[in-house]
């Protein structure tokens, strides 16, 4: 199957943090067809194993997405929400969600936008915080919600799905981070079939990355690796509105991040191991696959967690460009995707017993 086949699959599967469960069962079945086996630990991190005779290397993706919880139903059927993860509030107005309860019985609904006859002069030009916002699920009374199954609790996300814009583009929630779920599936069905040793590799889809950084850290403490690579987007700064903050272009390939750090209360970040630099930079080199550099403030990964797990693990972002991050209306490049897959897996069968990790 092919990375915008399951892409597709995967970004029409809600899972909002906490809630992975649909998410994982698509994964699982895939890692079923590849004749792979898995397992899940208590967090409900998928994680398989390939063995192999050089370091443990931990090759990490999330699954979860943001959105939100239902906080109260109004006695009118609307309705309250909280966020869950860094959800933008200018980006809600007139959305389509749903109330994910499961397959079969997930409730689709909007976020309201108030009557544009109806709006001042001052609230065109103000963004409706989320406490002030409803979702209008059609329901008429509080107790017809409940009877749906719509609980103080309840999950809700971007209504799912994708299209394609363009001639290699895809748009819709949750690129961020299904497209590493997607490549990840294809390297794991490249290490199904390697011949020959490389790193001992543990591939893993983890939980709960939106809500607070930290799901997959009682993985990597099990695990113990020496080495950690994490996958997820980097910020395309290719639109008029972001030119100053890179060079990373959609389309021009996967990147790797020289530099992370989220200061608003989290002080964290990756600094990546040298040693893991150069691997990649070589082996972009010799695949003939262009590789771009990401350096971004603001930004911030569950790898800022893993890399102090043990006695510290040599650690670094992989990635690949994409737009409009955190709003229903991602954007990436499967070329990138391709590139990114190809890029990994040959990166790993470079990291073989005597690969060097002391830094500097
Ligand atoms: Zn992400």
């Amino acid at each position: 199957m092919s990375i915008l086949e399951r892409l597709q699959k995967l970004m029409a599967t809600p899972g909002l943090s906490g809630h992975e469960d649909r998410v994982r069962a698509v994964i699982a079945s895939e890692l079923d067809a590849l004749g792979v086996s898995h397992r899940t630990d208590r967090m409900c991190n998928l994680v398989a194993e390939f063995h192999g005779e050089g370091p443990n290397v931990m090759l990490f993706t999330h699954m979860d997405q943001l959105g939100f919880v239902v906080r109260k139903i109004e006695d009118d059927g609307f309705l309250r929400v909280e966020r869950l993860g860094g959800v933008p509030e200018r980006a809600l107005a007139s959305q389509e969600v749903i109330v994910a309860l499961g397959k079969g019985r997930d409730v689709p609904g909007i976020i309201a936008n108030k009557s544009h006859h109806a709006t001042t002069p001052d609230e065109k030009y103000t963004v409706v915080r989320v406490a002030d916002l409803y979702v209008d699920c059609g329901f008429e009374t509080k107790s017809e919600a409940e009877t749906a199954g719509v609980r103080i609790g309840s999950p809700v996300v971007y209504a799912p799905g994708s299209f394609r814009i363009g001639k290699h583009r895809l748009a819709g929630p949750a690129v961020d981070d299904r497209a590493g779920c997607a490549v990840l599936l294809s390297v794991a069905e490249g290490l199904a079939n390697r011949k020959g040793n490389g790193a001992n590799v543990s591939l893993a889809f983890t939980v709960q990355e939106e809500f607070n950084l930290r799901g997959a850290l009682p993985l990597a403490q099990a695990i113990g690796p020496d080495i950690a690579i994490q996958v997820d987007l980097m910020l395309a700064t290719d639109t008029p509105d972001m030119t100053g903050r890179g060079e990373m272009l959609l389309g021009k390939g996967p990147g790797i991040s020289l530099y992370s750090f989220h200061g608003r209360g989290t002080l964290n970040g990756v600094i990546p191991h040298p040693a893991l630099v150069r691997l990649f930079e070589e082996t972009a080199e010799a695949e003939s696959i262009p590789l771009q550099r990401s350096a971004q403030s603001g930004v911030l990964t569950d790898l800022s967690y893993v890399q102090l797990v043990g006695g510290g693990v040599a650690s670094i972002d992989v990635g690949f460009p994409m737009r409009y991050s955190h709003s229903s209306r991602e954007v990436v490049d499967l070329r990138d995707l391709d590139a990114l897959a190809k890029l990994l897996t040959a990166s790993l069968s470079r990291i073989t017993a005597d690969f060097d990790l002391l830094r500097g």
